[in-house]
């Protein structure tokens, strides 16, 4: 298709004439004023699709030299070919100066169509450990349901629904704004397009009323902040036969004191005492996967670093497990007794003059000979 054939402008028309041109091609095929009838709405998308294009100096020109093939997905203008829906909600989201013609940019095609229920959302916290193993929880939410009284019809016993006097059955009211008529959800009856003769007690006609549920979800292992878990039908219910909506179970996973987390990876800061970094030996560190050996070599500086292969979290999509780091400090003892210090000082007394052996120290032993040649000392 052709974008200024679409828009009925010529190619060398202005910023304002292609403005002028989608503005009034938008009102004649706004769903709003065309509703259920889809080639208007296709329509609809088409120019609107035309309009982004044309009216942005950019994909403009590299509309002019390569055509829509500028903007499929991989194209020349990367990035342009995006769903069409998501142009539909760029052009009826915030700051649309057309917004105001269409009352709100209410896109719902017919008033009597069935209406699909609200997603939920509910924030969960879990412990880090609940992350790890992953765990079975029952949550308790209010939501809105079919009042269980009148199930759902709104109407006291014995009564029943007709047809709403207000909006004659459309859901819908009309509200005359210039040389538009604008829609609204009818006041009268929420847009069902029908009351009750005689209104439920439990839910005043309504035909909802606030339930609390309690929904088992299972957290696999290896849940991280983010996630989040869709337990289909739990959201609010449907109008007209709509669909219920889902509710979206958002996991947020509580710090731990011991463990950084990133992705799958486990990160970890262990002390170790001086006699072990000197000599090495085996230690024992705290892993997502249980105690783990860790083989510490002599000579081990604080801040070395360890990896324990697939000792870090589980992966959620059943890949292989994260890696766990040990990053060691060597912590100076405090406190000595004695004895301890005697001992000390006898060690001491085996370098020959000070402790700054550079066989023993080499890091010692470099750093004071940059610091004497700064100093200009030999
Ligand atoms: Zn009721
Ligand atoms: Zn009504």
């Amino acid at each position: 298709m052709d974008y200024y054939e679409l828009l009925g402008v010529d190619r060398s028309a202005d910023t304002a004439e292609i403005k002028k041109a989608y503005r009034k091609l938008a009102i004649k095929y706004h769903p709003d004023r065309n509703p259920d009838n889809p080639e208007a709405a296709e329509k609809f998308k088409d120019i609107s699709k035309a309009y982004e294009i044309l009216s942005d100096d950019e994909k403009r020109s590299l509309y002019d030299q390569y055509g829509e093939d500028a903007f499929k997905a991989g194209g020349m203008g990367g990035g342009g070919g995006s769903d069409p829906f998501d142009i539909f909600s760029s052009f009826f989201g915030g700051g649309n100066p057309f917004e105001s013609f269409f009352g709100g940019g209410n896109q719902r095609n017919s008033p009597n169509a069935p209406q699909d229920g609200n997603d939920l959302r509910y924030r969960l916290e879990i412990k880090f450990e609940d992350a790890v193993n992953g765990m079975d929880k029952t949550i308790e939410f209010h939501r809105m349901a079919a009042c269980p009284t009148c199930n759902g019809s709104g109407c006291a016993e014995g009564s029943k629904n007709v047809t709403c006097r207000r909006c004659g059955g459309r859901g819908q009211v009309g509200v005359s704004q210039g040389f538009f008529t604008v829609m609204h959800t009818c006041p009268e009856c929420n847009g069902r397009g029908v009351v009750p003769e005689k209104k439920c007690h439990a839910c005043g006609g309504k035909g909802q009323t606030q339930v609390q549920r309690k929904v088992a979800i299972h957290i696999p292992p290896g849940v991280d902040t983010g996630n989040r878990l869709r337990v289909a039908g739990e959201g609010e219910p449907g109008l007209r036969g709509g669909q219920n909506g889902d509710l979206y179970v958002e996991i947020e996973v509580a710090e731990h004191e011991l463990f950084q987390r990133d992705g799958c990876d486990i990160y970890c800061e262990v002390p170790i005492d001086f006699p072990t970094a000197a000599l090495g030996g085996k230690i024992q560190v705290p892993t997502v996967c249980g105690k783990t050996d860790l083989e510490i070599p002599p000579g081990t500086q604080t801040g070395d670093k360890f990896t324990l292969r697939e000792k870090g979290m589980p992966s959620l999509r059943g890949g292989r497990r994260g890696n766990h780091y040990v990053s060691v400090f060597v912590e100076v003892p405090r406190g000595l007794k004695p004895e301890q210090k005697d001992l000390l000082r006898k060690y001491a007394e085996t370098f020959a003059s000070s402790a700054t052996r550079t066989e023993e120290h080499p890091k010692y032993a470099s750093f004071w000979d940059k610091a004497k040649e700064f100093l200009g000392l030999d």
